[in-house]
This record gives structure tokens, C-alpha cells and sequence, in this order.
């Protein structure tokens, strides 16, 4: 990917980092700072740190479970609107997809529950905060739930879109399933751009443009290998076969 540059290097896979992502403590940094001086802006930056941690582990999720299925992943990049890890094969049997699909969000519900009983035992779940520590904990855990929410959405290519694919897939063609998924993704796509103009949340048009485009290349890569399954391969020329007689 342009403009990324490598961070780090986990269990051999690249960690890149997209130079707009840089955008996003800067901006998140700057808000807080005007609503609260630099404590704030100490906090917005550490908080959304924190948040891409849970992402690089949510990748790391889904590039691990395709490992275990001979899918390598050379790299993992951050961007502002998430995570992207880069794997090498597309999985073609539905329980593998569905494996490596649920993998990501599986990661942050682990999070969640380990978040949980500590927030637990300094005073309550529920209770809301008390104190920075806690504040910081708190809103993790309810941004990791967010993530598995968010990300379970059937939009395909998301994960919930793969994990809808993968199910179809176990019931129709491969290609059929990719065109149900990749239709229904698009039209969630276009539910998210709506309600990203409606709330004035620029990330969320972001992803539907992000959602819309990779659905649009899901179903044509799916019509692709269709057409070479359908096509024989060209016959050999007939003096191949008078040779060999
Ligand atoms: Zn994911």
C-alpha cells in the first residue's frame, strides 16, 4: 500500500502504518486539547492507542486463523478507518473463511472479558467511572463490544459479510453465495454512507466507499473464476494427437 511504512515486525508479519492514520490522534488529540488543555489531549491520545492495539490484535486475529489453514499474511496496515490484514489466498472452503472471518471479533470479545472483571472489581461494572484508569478501561471495553457489533454487520467484505458468505457458500455455489453477500453488503454500504451524511460521521462514509468498492471486487473475482471454471481449456491442435497415434 502507498504511503505506509513498516513499524514493526510480529510473529512474521509486517505491522504498517498509513501515513493518514497519523491523522487521527492529531485530530482526536486537537479536540480535546480545545475542550480541556493538555490533559485531555494526553488521554484522547493514549485512549486512541489503546484503541488500535485492539485492532492490530483483532487483525492479528484473523491473520493467525488463517495461518493455521496455510493462508499467509505478509502484512498487516493501520489505517484511519481500521485495520487491513493482507492475506495471500482466499479461502475457498466456507468453514475456513468462517474460521478466519469470526477469528477478528473473537479477539475483542477475549478483550472485553478481560476488561470486565477487572472494571468488576474496582467498583462495578455498570457503575460508570471513577477515576482516569478506570474512565480509560471503561470506554475500552465498550469500544472493543462496539468493534464486534460493528464489525458482525453482514456487509460484506467485512467479517459479518464473510462469516454470511462462508454460511451461504455451505449451501450454494461459491460464486452465487459471493454475489447475495456482495449485493447485500453494497446495499448496507449505501445505508452507511446515508447515515454517515446524516450524523455528519465522515468515518462512516469512509467505510461504506471502503465496503462498496471491495464488495464490487469480491463479485467480480467470484464471476472471474467462474467463467475459467466454465470454459474448457483449449483443445490441442489436431497434429498433437496425429503425433501420438
Ligand atoms: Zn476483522
Amino acid at each position: 500500500m502507498k504511503w505506509s511504512y513498516r513499524i514493526a515486525r510480529i510473529a512474521g508479519i509486517d505491522v504498517r502504518i498509513h501515513i493518514t492514520f497519523l491523522l487521527l490522534p492529531l485530530y482526536f488529540g486537537w479536540v480535546a486539547w480545545q475542550a480541556g488543555g493538555s490533559t485531555e489531549a494526553v488521554r484522547a491520545v493514549l485512549f486512541i492507542f489503546l484503541l488500535f492495539i485492539c485492532v492490530l490484535l483483532h487483525e492479528f486475529g484473523h491473520a493467525l486463523a488463517g495461518r493455521h489453514y496455510g493462508v499467509p499474511t505478509p502484512d498487516i496496515t493501520l489505517l484511519p478507518i481500521g485495520g487491513v490484514a493482507r492475506m495471500l489466498a482466499v479461502p475457498d472452503k466456507p468453514k475456513e473463511e468462517f474460521v478466519i472471518a469470526v477469528a477478528g471479533p473473537a479477539v475483542n470479545v477475549v478483550i472485553a472479558a478481560v476488561l470486565a472483571p477487572v472494571l468488576w472489581l474496582t467498583g462495578g461494572l455498570f457503575s460508570g467511572p471513577a477515576g482516569e484508569t478506570r474512565e480509560i478501561l471503561h470506554n475500552l471495553l465498550l469500544v472493543n463490544l462496539g468493534l464486534v457489533v460493528f464489525n458482525m454487520i453482514p456487509a460484506f467484505p467485512m467479517d459479518g459479510g464473510r462469516v454470511f458468505r462462508s454460511l451461504l457458500a455451505m449451501k450454494i455455489r461459491w460464486t452465487k453465495a459471493t454475489r447475495i453477500a456482495g449485493r447485500t453488503g453494497q446495499v448496507l454500504a449505501g445505508a452507511f454512507c446515508v447515515g454517515g451524511f446524516l450524523q455528519g460521521n465522515f468515518m462512516l462514509m469512509l467505510i461504506a466507499i471502503f465496503v462498496f468498492n471491495g464488495a464490487q471486487d469480491e463479485i467480480r473475482f467470484a464471476n472471474y473464476r467462474e467463467d475459467l471454471e466454465r470454459q474448457p481449456p483449449p483443445l490441442p491442435p489436431e497434429d498433437w494427437f496425429e503425433r501420438r497415434m
